[in-house]
């Protein structure tokens, strides 16, 4: 029998079998955790909307023995954000960044500064009228620095070349320098220097003063598309890395 309490946010969550639910929250420490919610799927009323993502919450869990799941046993909202997937626009740029967390901090592996990230970008988005695009955007480019998959735009993947006006991401060989298109492919994307230049800010600048920048719509989704590249290419990579060194093993 094990108690503790847990702060986090919900990044998601699933039916399981009779009537739980399973829980995905982001927490500081411990990077993702899968906590179970019994009978959430028919007890609205215990619950009453408090477990819906991306709620930020204070938890307390039990779990009868050492190797069992967690299982909630008490929970009070820190912060209600679920509000914010009322809105469209909102709600179609934060199920996709919630389910990259949840990829990207595995569970048992502290997330750093990117809890407090999520946490800080969640809030702006309700507090203030910065677009969701932009607040995204700044959490992808952040993040995968953090988690070291961040697009290099001082050299061409294929020649070294270091100046150039337009490049390309081509999956599973990076970036390339304009000279080194050798053909389009239908899987590539093209960006020019408005997309460089919106990444180099975001890299930088602090919360307060991405309030303060403008970029077009396009370039903001352009870079968010590239960005989610990035992640996907190198989450296959590792996932293909952890068949291989599970067949090994
Ligand atoms: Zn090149």
């Amino acid at each position: 029998m094990g108690y503790r309490e847990i702060e986090g946010i919900v990044l998601g969550r699933r039916e399981s079998f009779d009537t739980d639910q399973e829980i995905y929250l982001l927490t500081r420490r411990e990077g993702s955790m899968q906590v179970r919610a019994p009978h959430a799927q028919a007890s609205q009323k215990t619950y009453c909307g408090r477990l819906e993502p991306p709620n930020l919450l204070q938890t307390r869990l039990y779990r009868s023995r050492r190797n069992s799941r967690w299982t909630l046993s008490q929970l009070e909202i820190v912060t209600p954000f679920a509000s914010l997937m009322e809105h469209p626009e909102c709600r179609r740029h934060l199920w996709p960044l919630l389910s990259l967390h949840r990829d990207i901090f595995p569970e048992g592996e502290a997330s750093g500064p990117g809890y407090r990230r999520l946490i800080e970008g969640l809030k702006i988005m309700q507090n203030s009228s910065v677009g969701p695009l932009l607040i995204v955007d700044r959490i992808l480019v952040q993040t995968a620095r953090q988690a070291g998959v961040e697009p290099d735009f001082s050299r061409c993947f294929f020649c070294d070349s270091q100046r150039s006006r337009l490049w390309r991401l081509r999956p599973g060989r990076g970036l390339l320098c304009e000279r080194c298109f050798d053909g389009a492919s239908a899987s590539d994307i093209q960006f020019g220097d408005a997309v460089r230049a919106a990444y180099e800010s975001f890299s930088s600048l602090a919360w307060e003063e991405v309030k303060n920048i403008r970029f077009n719509r396009k370039t903001l989704v352009n870079l968010e598309s590239l960005m989610y590249r990035f992640f996907h290419y190198h989450l296959d990579i590792s996932l293909d890395a952890y068949r291989v060194s599970k067949s090994l093993a």
